[in-house]
């Protein structure tokens, strides 16, 4: 491997690629691809890989799934005894 003047600009340019530079520091954008294979690229939001309108889509369609697994595991689980209908012999 030769470290070129080409490879270089080829690697910092692979490597740029998910970032966006601001006033001398790299910023980290939205990795969300669009269907029609266009990155997002807006500002990620706090820590997260996503912009704040891709984190929250994505919190959504998680909460969505706890909400659906919480909701079969009521009708699953066996009825709790009723406290009316203690035994009282
Ligand atoms: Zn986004």
């Amino acid at each position: 491997m030769e470290f070129t003047r080409e490879w270089f600009d080829e690697s910092s340019n692979e490597w740029m690629k998910n970032k966006r530079k601001k006033r001398s520091i790299y910023f980290y954008t939205c990795d969300h691809t669009y269907q029609s294979g266009k990155r997002c690229g807006r500002d990620c939001f706090k820590q997260e890989s996503m912009c704040q309108q891709h984190w929250a889509l994505e919190k959504n369609a998680l909460a969505k799934k706890v909400k659906e697994i919480s909701m079969e595991y009521i009708l699953i689980s066996p009825a709790l005894p009723d406290p009316n209908q203690s035994n009282e012999t």
